[in-house]
């Protein structure tokens, strides 16, 4: 019963605890090389003291249920082994767990392992030791491998879709697949003492593990034969080693705190309250027309999904998409506009600028010859054409009839390809 300690144990690149960072920014894994190795905190000390602990008394005492040996001892060596009362419940609550709740109090014909590492093969070496792994038939007749990992922290780790898990969930698969047998489905779970509540557990599919064996290995690719870095920001850069040298981290969040400026208060019509542009700073402005540009075209994809979420039949609570209303344009002949413009006491000069002038430009010389409003609309009916509109979403409560078939508008050409890109 010999552990190998975890300070003692090397790490993948592409490990299961930063499994989170790595397959969404495979720039980190090039950056981490150049930084030194973390020098341990009095924090992630005391976990690997509690993760140490639970391995070895856990595996005490499963020895125990298998071969009867003595546990006599094992309560006193846990007080003995771990720094205090909160540590030692640490401990007590993950054996206790991994007995009744996942090995439901049996261990016959079951397969499994604590702390074995497992990878997805010599060279491609995605995955890591899985705190606790077992395999068995369930009560349908399903293969079930149930992989578990201990956390210490009390930040509260998301289960669903845990890439961490993921890693040691495909890497134990793909051990099996290379030995001629397979699994039907993972149950996944983390044990989290000072979380509540401690356990939590999601089952992967196989799609799921195709699903996440397909995205580690293409960042596998990209780390080790493109030998690229791509660096991708977001919510992982908080827990990511290299986020004091990362230049990406670095920009987006200068951007942050650029569009800090514009947090204000949110009116009871839900809108927020933007500052006067009078009374911004030179600074201000300055912050603002630099972010311009990337909100606009944000701005501008965020309406085009939006867009094709309703083409698609997913319609957004609050909005619904109504038809806009057409362009007009000149006839193709401005010919025949310019002679029948003429006719109505206008001048060439005021029709034509190189080219047709604008409409509007246009309907204002005919109301200062006298023309009428309404007359006017009706003669332009002559000399314009009418495209008709596309798509606009608009507040549920705004004027409009919402569009029923999108069909019909995608087969009329109404809707812009631009609009739903
Ligand atoms: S801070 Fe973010 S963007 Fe930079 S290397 Fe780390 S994960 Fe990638």
């Amino acid at each position: 019963m010999v552990h190998k300690k975890h300070t003692e144990r090397t790490h993948e690149e592409l490990g299961g605890s930063s499994a989170a960072i790595w397959s969404v920014c495979t720039g980190s894994v090039f950056l981490k090389r150049t930084i030194p190795q973390q020098e341990p905190t009095e924090h992630t000390q005391k976990g690997t003291r509690a993760h140490e602990a639970c391995d070895y008394a856990l595996e005490w005492f499963l020895q125990h249920k298998i071969d009867g040996r003595s546990k006599e001892g094992l309560t006193k060596w846990i007080e003995d082994n771990t720094d205090d009362h909160e540590m030692f419940e640490s401990v007590i609550g993950y054996i206790t767990f991994i007995w009744v709740d996942v090995l439901k109090s049996y261990i016959t014909d079951k397969s499994w392992g604590i702390e074995d590492k497992f990878t997805y093969s010599d060279n491609i070496r995605i995955g890591g030791p899985t705190d606790f792994w077992t395999i068995y038939i369930d009560n349908k007749g399903k293969r079930v491998l149930h992989v578990v990992d201990y956390k210490n922290g009390r930040t509260e780790v998301d289960i669903i879709k845990n890439k961490q898990l993921g890693v040691y969930a495909t890497a134990i698969r793909e051990y099996l697949l290379q030995n001629g047998k397979d699994i039907d489905y993972v149950l996944a779970s983390v044990y989290q003492p000072k979380s509540s509540p401690p356990n939590k557990t999601t089952t992967f599919k196989l799609n799921q593990l195709d699903s996440f064996k397909k995205q580690f290995l293409s960042a596998h690719r990209k780390v080790y034969i493109e030998k690229k870095p791509k660096f991708k920001t977001g919510s992982h850069c908080l827990w990511c080693h290299a986020q004091s040298i990362c230049k990406d981290y670095n920009k987006s969040a200068s951007l942050q705190s650029d569009l800090m400026i514009l947090e204000s208060e949110i009116e009871d019509n839900g809108l927020p309250n933007l500052p006067e542009v009078g009374t911004l700073s030179n600074e201000d402005l300055y912050k603002i027309y630099k972010v311009t540009k990337p909100i606009t075209e944000y701005l501008k994809k965020v309406n085009a999904h939006i867009k094709s979420l309703f083409i698609v039949n997913k319609p957004i609570a609050g909005l619904k998409a109504i038809q806009a209303i057409g362009r007009s344009n000149w006839i193709e002949d401005t010919d025949i506009v310019a002679t029948k413009l003429v006719d109505k006491g206008l001048t060439l000069d005021q029709i034509f600028n190189q080219k047709i002038k604008g409409q509007g430009v246009v309907k204002a010389h005919l109301k200062d010859l006298g023309m009428k409003p309404k007359d006017i609309e009706e003669y332009f009916g002559q000399l314009t054409l009418k495209k008709p509109g596309g798509i606009k979403v608009v507040e549920e409560s705004a004027k409009g009839e919402p569009i029923v078939n999108f069909d019909e508008m995608i087969l009329l050409g109404n809707i812009d390809e631009t609009e739903i890109d």
